[in-house]
């Protein structure tokens, strides 16, 4: 799965980005480390960006006239990538790499897309789990799954190795402020006579039933919100990415092109406007959770609401994710890893005859059971 760095033999005549200061071949940045190695030297390398590390230093970048005016040609650079006919992933390349499949999908990649002119990214989160430590988490995973089949951890540990993909993503930082009306639910119990049927015995019982009392509320939330995530791409499902969750953003550094040596990125193609969309929705949740709690009693009937957004600004980062695809007996599993934490996010795998196995089990269970109650 690894995207293949073309040979040093057959290398195109473009320099090095990172060369090696002892033997000039390609740099490759050591998850985990503050320095990029020499594969074919063993030579270490500091990255310069790495000693102004953590977030404070990074620049958020004011979203209004963004949303006006667009992003400014100023900041965008140019790129080769790939795009993937089945999954529309977009993979940058460096130039000194080649793909042959798609990280995400394992769908065959011949076509090149041609540069485009994307905005630049202001952070990146680099890697701090090492392949093979991405590859024991996910073999891990799949023995913890009892519906999988038995060849699968197997093939997986055996199989090819996993990418490494600097995923994008939107932040979206906003202050909020939201008047409300709504109606406060307070509990209380009446009891009652009921006429029950006993044994065939009309019998009259007092019963207690829950009623409500509802008062109107009006009222005002203050929200802060910083870093509210939004995936930039499609490649991955939402639910995929956000069971990879939570990230620890304050080790993201300023964007230095260092950390992606060796690693693929992959290009947004979520744009700004609807990224946006999708963080004031997140935002809105818990903006309303917040009325919830505002309103109090022991339930609660939400009104109108007319929140207001002000000094809302927003950063493109880069995310350390190791992907793997397989095609295992005629059917594709996709399991992704956090780069970070070691999370492991995958299709549920399972096996036929586990699954057949189990509900015959399940049906003589039962059957047996039966038998004794009897
Ligand atoms: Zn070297
Ligand atoms: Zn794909």
């Amino acid at each position: 799965m690894k995207l293949p760095q073309v040979p040093r033999a057959v290398r195109r005549d473009t320099p090095s980005v990172y060369p090696c200061e002892a033997c000039g071949a390609d740099l490759r940045f050591n998850p985990g480390e503050t320095r990029m190695v020499c594969d074919h030297c063993g030579h270490m390398q500091d990255i310069p960006a790495i000693t102004h590390r953590g977030e404070s230093g990074l620049r958020e970048l004011p979203l209004a006239p963004v949303l006006v005016q667009g992003l400014p040609e100023t900041e965008s650079i140019g790129q080769r990538h790939l795009s993937c006919p089945n999954c529309s992933a977009q993979i940058e390349l460096g130039p000194d790499q080649q793909a042959t499949e798609c990280p995400f999908c394992a769908t065959p990649i011949v076509a090149e897309a041609g540069g485009a002119r994307q905005f630049a990214p202001q952070g990146v989160l680099p890697f701090t789990v090492t392949e093979t430590e991405a590859r024991a988490a996910l073999t891990k995973w799949l023995k913890g799954r009892w519906f999988a089949p038995n060849g699968l951890a197997e093939f997986a540990r055996k199989g090819r190795r996993m990418t490494g993909v600097y995923a994008p993503f939107w932040t979206f930082d906003a202050r909020s402020r939201t008047r409300y009306s709504g109606q406060r639910g307070d509990y209380y119990y009446e009891t009652r006579l009921v006429t029950v049927n006993e044994n065939g015995q009309t019998v009259r019982r007092e019963e207690q039933e829950r009623r409500i009392r509802w008062t109107p509320v009006t009222g005002q939330v203050a929200r802060d919100f910083d870093d509210v995530l939004v995936y930039a791409a499609r490649s991955l499902p939402d639910d995929h990415v956000g069971r990879l969750h939570p990230w620890n953003l304050s080790r993201v550094a300023a964007y230095d092109g260092s950390f992606l040596a060796g690693f693929s990125a992959e290009s947004y193609t979520v744009e700004i406007p609807e990224a946006h969309h999708q963080a004031q929705a997140k935002m809105l949740q818990v903006i309303q959770s917040d009325i919830r709690r505002d309103i109090g009693g022991d339930t609660q009937r939400l009104g109108a609401m007319d929140p207001q957004f002000h000094d809302e600004t927003f950063k493109h980062i880069l995310l350390p994710i190791w992907s793997a695809a397989y095609r295992f007996q005629g059917r594709s599993y996709r399991f992704i890893v956090n780069g970070q934490t070691g999370v492991v996010s995958g299709d549920r795998p399972w096996s036929v005859w586990k699954i057949a196995l189990a509900a015959l089990l399940a049906a003589l269970v039962a059957g047996v059971l039966f038998y004794i109650a009897r």
